[in-house]
């Protein structure tokens, strides 16, 4: 099974040809800017940050490095997900590495105003959020998608239900 270097090489190469014909065919295609930026973005998340192999957070992997000193908050996912069981599977696993991140933000962001409360600091750290419109919140699923699904067919698995575990207990990246 290909290492994180070579993922990250094999998902570099299509981005690049996908680039290239999207820079030949840019009149044609009218793809507005922000969503080519949108899909750009996310995909490069999926590349090196938010990879199917963070399964082995528990150990060291090169997506978790490069989280540098939070690369400890992908620990837990690491423990919950076996190598190359939910966490590779076409629909689902790619959800479940944004819901974990969710989560995570989500209690980062309860410890520090619990923290701050009861240290009598009046911080408040009120996210504000404007959605983006709807087509670039489709090119951001998409983009990561697309790098969710070409690390998986590097891996040799496809979306039939009766490969998706087939190499389950090889533990390999
Ligand atoms: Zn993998």
């Amino acid at each position: 099974m290909p290492s994180g270097r070579v993922h990250e090489a094999i998902n570099l190469s299509v981005l690049g040809l996908a680039t290239a014909a999207y820079w030949v065919y840019r009149q044609d295609l009218e793809v507005p800017q922000p969503v080519a930026v949108a899909f750009m973005g996310s995909y490069l998340l999926g590349t090196f940050l938010i990879t199917p192999d963070l399964d082995l957070a528990e150990q060291q992997v090169r997506a978790k490095g490069r989280w540098g000193w939070m690369g400890w908050l992908w620990v837990p996912y690491g423990w919950m997900f076996t190598h190359r069981g939910l966490s590779h599977t076409w629909v689902v696993g790619p959800l479940t590495r944004i819901l974990y991140l969710g989560a995570m933000g989500v209690l980062v962001y309860w410890f520090f105003t619990t923290l701050s409360s009861y240290l009598g600091l009046n911080i408040h750290l009120q996210p504000h959020f404007k959605a983006p419109p709807q087509e670039v919140i489709w090119a951001l699923v998409l983009g990561y998608y697309a790098s969710q699904w070409l690390h998986l067919i590097a891996d040799g698995i496809w979306p039939d239900s009766g490969r998706i575990f087939a190499n389950r207990r090889r533990r390999q990246r």
